[in-house]
């Protein structure tokens, strides 16, 4: 889980999260020598030089947590022998983990051996060697899916959406282990059985990149059913909406209290096409990496994982989107109809075209300003509380709770884009066609 993903703030290493009963420390993965330093845990995203690469190979990026006990290497061949000690965490890519799976220390220190330009014969190989054979013998039974690997995000398709979710809900039915919070039995069923009733919705690029550029700024928002959509769901964003986190899919499953929240990230792997598949029916498409309990007026702001899933939630509730069914591929269509499932659907959420109203709004706008340039961009108003009138006359005030929006022109959403500037400029000319007098574009 990406709160519990740490690097060291001297040497840039991420760092092994070692759970004991819920106390959590971190260890470097491979104790340097004498000039070794205490680990200082800063988190992994706040690195500009991060190092995570697969222990074994230090070639490719981790995918699976073996665990072993402590392993202590002692080197003879010097003046003097040297003791190394070494963490009980172990991170393999998908082709060390095979190899590891096969007992097949031999090839795995060959194929590490390679990536360092050592020679079988190499002090350095030897000592290799030992330690592979010493994880392979002595690792315990089980492996942990890594849930911070940065993978090269894969490229997720609406039509096969609910391939990608059966595949998610496989994942937490099934045997592979997960961090905590997801090492929860029974969590992992309601998240499952949630999946399977989910809505599954596709989010268009533009949309996505919407989001993107404004979910920094989200402001503190409470989460409510007003902004929640109705029952279980899976989004999914054209691509990742955030560079620190890279998410690219958020579920929610409603519960008595709030809901269950995991966002995933998307996952890519430079793999022949049979690990490739074997990874696909282990795992699937998405993996889980941030999950939280949200109960009902929990509050979320920018600096929050959720940002991304809490501004989709907002901008939908707000109506400048439209939803509409989008076809899914023949076959998964089929599939679902031997297997006596109700048929597929996903619906892929835009933003609206500008309304003939709101483009009168703005050339008004333009019409009446006094020469500035209008803003190009969306911002959110925070939010607050209206009086608003009611009963006989409109005589009467109530209180209403408003949630935060996005304020800007239709039309013009993304901030400081070419798009932008090219409707901009259009629909000035199109003011300054109908007046004589027009504004000045000072921008
Ligand atoms: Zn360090
Ligand atoms: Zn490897």
């Amino acid at each position: 889980m990406i709160e519990r993903d740490m690097a060291c703030a001297v040497c840039g290493y991420a760092l092994n999260a070692i759970d004991h009963d819920g106390l959590i420390t971190f260890e470097h993965p491979v104790t340097p020598r004498k000039d070794s330093h205490d680990p200082q845990p800063i988190p992994a995203y706040q690195h500009d030089d991060l190092y995570r690469r697969c222990h074994m190979c230090s070639t490719d990026e981790p995918l699976w947590t073996y665990r072993t006990p402590e392993i202590e290497a002692v080197s003879v061949g010097g003046n003097f022998p040297v003791t190394q000690t070494y963490s009980t965490r172990w991170n393999a890519c998908a082709r060390c983990a095979q190899l590891i799976e096969q007992d097949d220390d031999v090839t795995l220190t060959r194929r590490s051996s390679a990536a360092m330009g050592w020679r079988p014969t190499d002090l350095e190989a030897q000592i290799l060697a030992g330690i592979h054979r010493t994880i392979v013998r002595t690792r315990e039974p089980g492996r942990v899916l890594l849930t911070v690997g940065e993978w090269e995000p894969t490229n997720l398709k609406a039509a096969t959406l609910p391939k990608v979710r059966d595949r998610l809900a496989g994942l937490f039915r099934g045997p592979v282990e997960l961090p905590t919070p997801l090492d929860n039995t029974e969590t992992r069923g309601l998240l499952a059985g949630g999946l399977d009733q989910a809505r599954l919705y596709w989010i268009d690029s533009e949309f996505t990149s919407l989001v993107a550029e404004v979910l920094a700024d989200l402001p503190n928002t409470a989460v409510t059913d007003r902004i929640v959509p109705a029952g279980s769901g899976l989004l999914t964003w054209s691509n990742p909406i955030d560079r620190r986190h890279r998410i690219a899919a958020a579920s929610w499953t409603p519960q008595p209290t709030g809901w269950h929240v995991v966002c995933y990230r998307s996952l890519g792997l430079d793999l022949p096409p049979t690990a490739m598949e074997t990874v696909r029916r282990e795992v699937g498409w998405l993996v889980p990496v941030h999950a939280a309990h949200l109960s009902r007026e929990a509050v979320v702001n920018g600096d929050d994982p959720l940002a991304g899933l809490v501004a989709t939630w907002l901008i939908i509730a707000q109506q400048l989107t439209q939803g509409e069914p989008t076809p899914v591929d023949s076959s998964i269509r089929k599939a679902y109809a031997r297997a006596r499932r109700k048929p597929p659907e996903v619906r892929l959420i835009r933003i609206k075209a500008p309304s003939a109203q709101s483009r009168s709004a703005e050339t008004t706008k333009v019409r009446t300003s006094t020469g500035r340039a209008k803003p190009d961009h969306r911002y959110w108003v925070g939010a607050h509380e209206r009086n608003q009138a009611y009963g006989p006359g409109r005589s009467l005030r109530k209180k209403l709770d408003i949630d935060p929006f996005l304020k800007g022109p239709e039309g013009a959403p993304i901030r400081a884009s070419t798009t932008v500037r090219i409707l901009g400029s259009t629909r000035v000319r199109r003011a300054a066609d109908e007046h004589e007098q027009p504004p000045t574009n000072d921008d």
